[in-house]
């Protein structure tokens, strides 16, 4: 009996305990690697050290789970006053008219139901630790509590692996839905030029103000529109100076462009 070969075994047939044991094996061995964005590449490649988890996500990934929560609220905020701008009508006029049109375009409301549909998932992961916060989250602006409370009742969730991972992969999702929705809006615009702190291309700037943000909530980098535009115009220079193997203009020559504004 040659319990390797059974391991891609036909179903009904029956297996071996040592192939069992094998699996419950391997089993165990995944379940110590943090199921974070830490071991994606290692997953995705098949080879690489895993992270282990602390107990269950790492450290780092906890950490993430906790900005990005933090996060959330300020984006949800920022979608929310956006939204404000663009109807006159109550939310859930906006909410009929987008049920009656159908067309799946963005509207108004879709904002509105982006968010109420976000409560929902956060008051679903409150509940399990929380059954009975019969007032929680039902205020004024539910998503605050709501995202206040998880990151701060983390320790409840930490060694909960039914509990944590759902909260872990919702929250990223949402985190990056919300960004995205975020940047898409007009008070939004989102700058090119990756992040000098993080190096991520999360930088916007809020129409009619004189400040650069980096979105990327472990980073909040900010920097006057001033200094991102030189940086901007540096980047040109160097652009420019890649692209011709031999430049002609002088080294501190400025770019147009800083000059502008
Ligand atoms: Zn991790
Ligand atoms: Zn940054």
């Amino acid at each position: 009996m040659q319990p390797s070969s059974h391991a891609q075994s036909e179903p009904g047939e029956p297996v071996s305990a040592d192939v069992l044991d094998a699996l419950e094996q391997e089993r165990r061995e995944e379940e110590r690697h943090c199921p974070g964005a830490c071991n994606f590449l290692t997953r995705k490649n098949g080879r690489g050290v895993f992270v282990l988890g602390e107990p269950i996500l790492c450290e780092r990934c906890m950490t993430t789970l906790r900005n990005e929560l933090l996060a959330i609220d300020t984006l949800a905020g920022m979608l929310a006053a956006q939204d404000d701008g663009h109807r006159t009508s109550t939310g859930s006029d906006a909410a009929i008219r987008a049920h009656r049109s159908g067309t799946g375009r963005r509207s108004p409301s879709s904002v509105v139901d982006t968010i109420s549909e976000l409560e929902s998932v956060l008051r679903g992961h409150m509940r399990l630790k929380r059954p009975v916060a019969h007032k929680l989250g039902l205020l004024a602006r539910p998503v605050t509590e709501l995202a206040d409370w998880l990151a701060s009742n983390l320790p409840r969730y930490r060694d909960d692996r039914e509990a944590l991972i759902p909260l872990y992969e919702d929250v990223r999702r949402w985190h990056s839905r919300l960004v995205k929705m975020a940047k898409a809006g007009t008070a939004l615009i989102s700058k090119p030029l990756p992040c000098p702190r993080c190096r991520e291309r999360g930088l916007v700037q809020e129409r009619g103000s004189d400040v650069v943000k980096c979105t990327s909530p472990t980073c909040g980098k900010m920097m006057s529109a001033r200094d991102y535009d030189d940086l901007a115009a540096e980047a040109a220079e160097a652009a420019a100076a890649g692209a011709e193997p031999t430049p002609v203009r002088k080294r501190g020559a400025k770019a147009p462009v800083a000059e502008a504004s």
